[in-house]
């Protein structure tokens, strides 16, 4: 394989962050041969701006996560187009399922100590971050606020935890490593910096070097073939691998970036990859977990919320829960909350995570807005009217996802693995890479952002840069 950069053929697999980041960092790299397969009709993948209300809106990503070492931020810094949003989530209020408002400074103290009881800083830990939560919540209680009323403190415990399970993206706390969560590199700066009223979407054209014309690929233009579901990526064959597309066209390439994601990976390495993926990969793919975390955004005549009032989190009594949970509602239980958007001012938002989030993207959408609308009468003393329009995303159910963002399981860390062995590329036999795996899951220290899925496709594309640097030098 000693071909030149004008010549190697380059197939990558997805058309994400990460699969973007692959390619641009390739032509940028001299690297001439280059074709993204992308199954779905679009470009992004997790990340999707569509119109609507006053401008637009994301189903996936939505916040640059930090400033200081993230690669989203670094990207755009100089020309503003990201803006802070601040402590949102700071400043939503506390209600009871009997309508009752928890005191805003009693709210932000019982928070403010469910927080700091997520594991943080430089000891190791080796249990979950339930377990961990769970223990140090009430030790600070104990110590803190040793009068609070303990029922009220327990509904506020399980209404953090379930914010921190869609942060996660875990169906529940308990399947959350603490060693993973610690070793993921939070970026210092605003966590929830906003695309104003651009979206996500913006980033990506940045990537590609586009105009703001709508179909502009720019630098990618005439690489990406959209609906080109690959279904075989076939390595037998000493001088070139074979990508096999669910339309019948087979491309032959030297090598394969593949940025599917976990999601996918799980569901379909077993018939995806000939030869099979060496044991390592597998473990990998097996245990660490894809979490579903939805949204619904609604767009209202006028804001229903208070003006002095951001959002809500719902923290549910046990009598009401009990009854909820028998009821065909059940599923709103994994509703952490809602909350107003940041350049959307007629619009409410709401997240739901875990097997809940799951069971929600079955139902119809008349189901799932009837369910919305009891919550809000159960938990609000004003009325909530029907939305103008409703949007919910359901991530899971595409088959070229299978979910939303991926975190490192307690199982994982029993096996030893994580994304190191996700990342670690398929060699041939004169120990060259032709496998190569990108995606958020395979960042160590990002996974589950898009800044961790951009950085993730620099280093492959650094890794074949770095090869053929080594084989000209030889
Ligand atoms: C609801 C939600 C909210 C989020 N919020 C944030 C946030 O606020 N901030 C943040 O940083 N991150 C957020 N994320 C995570 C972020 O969106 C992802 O980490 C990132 O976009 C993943 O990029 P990727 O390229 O690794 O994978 P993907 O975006 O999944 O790209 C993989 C691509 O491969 C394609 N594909 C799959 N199978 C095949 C196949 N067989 N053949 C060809 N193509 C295939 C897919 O269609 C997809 O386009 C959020 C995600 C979701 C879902």
């Amino acid at each position: 394989m000693s071909k030149s950069r004008e010549i190697v053929r380059i197939v990558v697999v997805g058309a994400g962050a990460s699969g973007i980041a692959a390619a641009t960092r390739l032509l940028e790299k001299g690297f001439k041969n280059v074709q993204i397969l992308e199954a779905e009709n679009r470009l992004g993948g997790r990340i999707h701006t569509i119109p609507f209300a006053d401008n637009v809106v994301d189903l996936g990503a939505q916040w640059c996560h930090g400033e200081k070492g993230n690669a989203v931020y670094e990207l755009v810094k100089d020309i503003y187009l990201l803006e802070r949003t601040g402590d949102l989530f700071g400043t939503v209020r506390c209600v009871r399922s009997n309508k009752e408002e928890v005191p805003q400074e009693l709210a932000i103290t019982l928070r403010g100590i469910a927080a700091s009881s997520i594991p943080d800083g430089p000891s190791p830990y080796a249990g979950s971050v339930g377990e961990y939560m769970s223990q140090k919540y009430w030790q600070q209680i104990n110590i803190q606020l040793p009068s609070v009323d303990r029922t009220l403190a327990e509904e506020m415990l399980e209404s953090c935890k379930r914010s921190e399970s869609s942060l996660e993206g875990s169906d529940n706390l308990l399947e959350v490593s603490g060693r993973g969560h610690l070793e993921f590199a939070e970026s210092d700066g605003d966590q929830l910096l906003n695309w104003r009223d651009l979206g996500f979407e913006r980033f990506l054209r940045l990537l590609r070097s586009a105009s703001d014309q709508p179909d502009d690929l720019g630098v990618l233009k005439g690489r990406v073939h959209y609906q080109k579901r690959v279904t075989e990526i076939n390595s037998n064959c000493p001088c070139n691998l074979e990508v096999r597309c669910s339309d019948g066209e087979t491309l032959n390439a030297d090598h394969v970036i593949c940025t599917v994601s976990l999601g996918v990976l799980q569901e379909q390495h077993t018939t995806l990859f000939v030869p099979a993926l060496p044991a390592a990969k597998v473990n990998a793919i097996k245990s660490l977990k894809l979490g579903t975390v939805n949204k619904f955004y609604l767009e209202f005549a006028a804001q229903p919320l208070p003006s002095d009032c951001a959002g809500f989190y719902c923290l549910w009594m046990e009598q009401d829960l009990e009854v909820l949970r028998s009821s065909e509602l059940f599923w709103l239980e994994s509703i952490s909350g809602c909350h107003r958007v940041s350049y959307q001012p007629r619009l409410l938002q709401a997240w739901i995570a875990g097997e809940h989030a799951r069971h929600m993207e079955t139902l119809t959408e008349e189901k799932v807005l009837n369910g919305l609308s009891w919550l809000f009468r159960k938990f609000l003393n004003f009325d909530v009217p029907q939305p103008k329009r409703f949007v919910r995303t359901q991530w899971h159910s595409n088959p070229n996802f299978r979910g939303s963002y991926s975190f490192r399981t307690t199982k994982a860390d029993e096996l030893s693995t994580g994304p190191w062995d996700l990342e670690t590329p398929v060699m041939n036999e004169n120990g060259q890479p032709i496998l190569l795996f990108a995606g958020e899951a395979s960042s160590k220290t990002h996974y589950s952002t898009v800044h961790g899925a951009v950085e993730a496709g620099w280093r492959e594309a650094d890794r074949l840069s770095d090869f053929y640097q080594d084989i000209s030098t030889k």
